[in-house]
């Protein structure tokens, strides 16, 4: 077998291709997160991380773990797939919001939605409790949803980030005022 560890462009370029085809043959659920990395020209790769399926880059590229992925696997892979859609909405939020939990929740959600859609498999209990969350600004709510993620995956480092993204964490730890001007 050839060793592709350092795939080459091309070899990059056809992979990527076949992910973003069978997002688009899997229909209405990716086509928001399609359009956005058309319009970006999000590029997917792989690199070595060591507790993250895969990661959002600056440069709006989205990153595959290395030592899970490579050009080898199956791009229609519905795990692989729902990872993308993860990893591009967070390119949509911007980085404010992806390093916050309301970010992840959001996330989370919209990568989660999309696998219980097009796959057969059910999901674990605490996927199925956090989709089930509201996607609000309530801190009770996010730190719910905190606890449910580490259930699910117990290394996750989701205890690094702030409840809301950074700006409005401050404006909440000043004033106790959430993001939208309500008083909690
Ligand atoms: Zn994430």
């Amino acid at each position: 077998m050839t060793n592709h560890s350092k795939p080459n462009r091309s070899e990059l370029d056809n992979f990527e291709k076949q992910v973003f085809n069978a997002l688009s043959r899997l229909g209405d659920q990716s086509t928001q997160e399609l359009d956005f990395a058309s319009r970006h020209n999000t590029h997917i790769k792989f690199s070595k991380q060591k507790k993250s399926g895969a990661k959002w880059t600056v440069l709006k590229n989205i990153s595959l773990n290395a030592d899970s992925y490579s050009i080898e696997t199956d791009p229609g892979d519905l795990g692989l797939l729902s990872l993308v859609v993860h990893e591009i909405r967070h390119l949509q939020q911007g980085p404010l919001t992806a390093l916050s939990v309301y970010g992840e929740l959001d996330a989370w959600q919209v990568g989660f939605r999309f696998y219980r859609k097009v796959s057969s498999k059910p999901l674990r209990k605490p996927l199925e409790e956090l989709l089930e969350l509201p996607l609000s600004w309530s801190r009770q709510n996010l730190l719910q949803a905190k606890i449910l993620m580490k259930q699910y995956s117990p290394g996750y480092r989701i205890d690094w980030y702030p409840l809301y993204p950074i700006h409005h964490e401050i404006i909440w730890w000043l004033t106790h005022h959430q993001p939208g001007g309500s008083e909690t």
